[in-house]
């Protein structure tokens, strides 16, 4: 007798909705969830309660954002015919496991949380000071185990969220008596961390990024303003391009043409200029396919809206399951 089917294992992942997304969203995480979606059930969530956490003040670009971050994730090979692609306030159970299982964590673990100290450092031009960035990772946590989602794919700044998680699910499942909810493990992504145009990590809110969305004038420009090998003055000088923001794009975009680019810079055999209208050509035609996507999806916004209903329709399905098996542990709900 043949061996039953198992079952596939799930995924959940998510971007915020705070801008377009760019080449370091495309390589670090859609191109990679592209190829998971022939292996897992995989579940992509565009994070609006999360993104209201730090847009709060000025919330109304939160919803075109959903927009185009949906119009990405499809134009990017995500698709819905086999993935439950969804926004997350369409899905009010995420808001009620998140304040369910804000009971069972600590303080002091979110507190000790080292992104959250990171980030209350770095992101100046917002105030995050409010009680939800606190819970930022409760709410991730609510958004895994509604799902009883296996894995997780993960850059390493998010590895501490996903051990916050584990470690809620362990003591709600402690104090429950059972395994109620399914403990997740983060699946690390090997995904090059791309710099920006100025070499800082390319993010939505640095304002150094390419958009997936721009159009082939715009990639020239930015391409052309992108710092190469700062040592590099004149063409006759040797370039590094170990060194040079320029040439690395060549190893992640056009990788069998990366040796010859870096032979031609270090022996002078072209300038910084042609290497950079070069790659705008190679970034140009990348995203070529994924410009027409766009422009066919924009057209129609039925589709889009289509999408995200049937998305919200299977996901609360699998939301609620779990839901009412948390309410019914906890004394809430029914009599
Ligand atoms: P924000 O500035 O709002 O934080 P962001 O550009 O950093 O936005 P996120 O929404 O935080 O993007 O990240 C979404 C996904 O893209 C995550 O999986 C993250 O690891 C990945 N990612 C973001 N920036 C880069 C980058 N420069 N290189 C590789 N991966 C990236
Ligand atoms: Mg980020």
């Amino acid at each position: 007798m043949a061996d039953a089917p198992r079952p596939r294992k799930r995924i959940l992942s998510g971007m915020r909705p705070t801008g377009r997304l760019h080449l370091g969203n495309l390589v670090g995480a859609l191109w990679n969830w592209r190829m998971l979606q022939d292996e897992y059930d995989c579940f992509f969530m565009i994070a609006d309660y999360h993104a209201l956490m730090s847009e709060y003040e000025k919330p109304a670009g939160i919803r075109d954002n959903c927009r185009e971050v949906l119009i990405d994730f499809i134009a990017c090979g995500l698709d819905p015919g086999r993935s439950v692609i969804f926004r997350q306030s369409d899905v009010p159970e995420h808001a009620e496991l998140h304040l369910i299982l804000s009971c069972y964590t600590p303080i002091s673990w979110l507190e000790r949380n080292p992104t959250y100290k990171e980030q209350m450092e770095q992101l100046t031009s917002k105030d995050i000071h409010n009680y939800s960035f606190l819970g930022y990772p409760v709410l991730q946590t609510a958004d895994i185990v509604i799902y009883r989602a296996n894995l997780v794919p993960v850059g390493e700044d998010q590895l501490p969220h996903l051990e916050l998680a584990r470690e809620v699910v362990r003591r709600f499942n402690h104090l429950m008596g059972r395994e109620a909810l399914v403990e997740p493990q983060a699946k690390l992504t090997a995904s090059p961390r791309l710099l920006g145009l100025d070499r800082r990590k390319m993010s939505k809110s640095y304002g150094n990024q390419i958009d997936i969305a721009d159009p082939p004038d715009v990639i020239r420009k930015k391409v052309m303003s992108m710092i190469t090998d700062p040592l590099r003055i004149r063409v006759a000088d040797p370039g590094h391009p170990e060194d040079c923001n320029v040439c690395q794009y060549y190893k992640v975009f056009d990788p069998s043409a990366h040796d010859d680019v870096a032979d031609k810079c270090r022996n002078s055999k072209w300038g910084c200029t042609d290497c950079k209208r070069h790659l705008a050509e190679v970034l140009s035609t990348l995203l070529a396919e994924p410009r027409a996507k766009r422009a066919e999806l924009e057209a129609h916004p039925e589709q889009l809206h289509a999408i995200l209903a049937e998305g919200a329709r299977k996901a609360q399905a699998a939301a609620r399951e779990v839901l009412n098996d948390v309410k019914a542990l906890t004394g809430l709900g029914k009599m």
